[in-house]
């Protein structure tokens, strides 16, 4: 099972990524952590990286498809991957795409964590108190809202097309939208209930 946790910054979509590593067995690709990493790392990406997430802006393609390659190629036996924090454009979308498909794979559940943006801006503003992150510092998150809604808004007419979108409120408690989540991946994110093993294959394995 692999699923794209869609939403704004802000929406909980880490939160919900963490949950579903442990209840489901599934690795978490965060592009964010990842470049976080490399600039705590002190690599030359991470140096390359520094002032573009720092003013909100979104890293090159090249670099985000790259360290997603990196991942998948790394674990070639994973129960499945949760994208949180990408795709954030189209050609990232589509490289993941080709590239899952070269792996015989594909994305197979996209779920939206609807929240409205007054709200993202109030929830930022407690996290930036309590992190400190220089990114949710309120001048640079509204850059980056800004590209979410310029950059990554438009990924939602590709996903729906292709029938894997589901929508949840991302408005709701953290369990609440755990559940949600939950009864999307129990029904195969698209409404279908996902087929069970017979009574027979169940007891002969087959
Ligand atoms: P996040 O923690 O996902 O909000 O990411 C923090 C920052 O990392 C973003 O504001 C971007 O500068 C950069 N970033 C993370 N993921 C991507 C991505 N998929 N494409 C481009 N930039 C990204």
């Amino acid at each position: 099972m692999n699923l794209v946790l869609f939403g704004p910054p802000a929406a909980g979509k880490g939160t919900q990524a963490k949950k579903l590593v442990t209840d489901r067995g599934l690795i978490q690709l965060s592009t964010g952590d990842m470049l976080r990493a490399a600039r705590a790392s002190g690599s030359d990406l991470g140096k390359q990286v520094a002032e573009i997430m720092d003013t909100g802006g979104l890293v090159s393609d090249e670099i985000v498809i790259a360290l997603i390659e990196e991942q998948l190629d790394n674990n070639p036996n994973a129960a499945g991957f949760i994208f949180d924090g990408f795709p954030r454009t189209l050609p990232q979308a589509e490289a993941l795409d080709a590239s899952l498909k070269s792996r015989n794979q594909k994305v197979d559940c996209v779920i939206r964590l609807c929240v409205e943006d007054a709200s993202i801006i109030n929830r930022i503003g407690a996290r930036f108190e309590k992190q400190g992150r220089p990114d949710d510092n309120p001048e640079t998150f509204k850059k980056r809202l800004e590209a979410y809604h310029t950059n990554t808004a438009p990924l939602l007419p590709y996903y729906s097309k292709q029938g894997k979108l589901t929508e949840v409120d991302g408005m709701a408690d953290i369990d609440t939208v755990a559940s949600s989540i939950a009864r999307v991946l129990d029904t195969n994110g698209n409404g279908k209930q996902v087929e069970k093993p017979s009574f027979w294959a169940r007891l002969f394995g087959r």
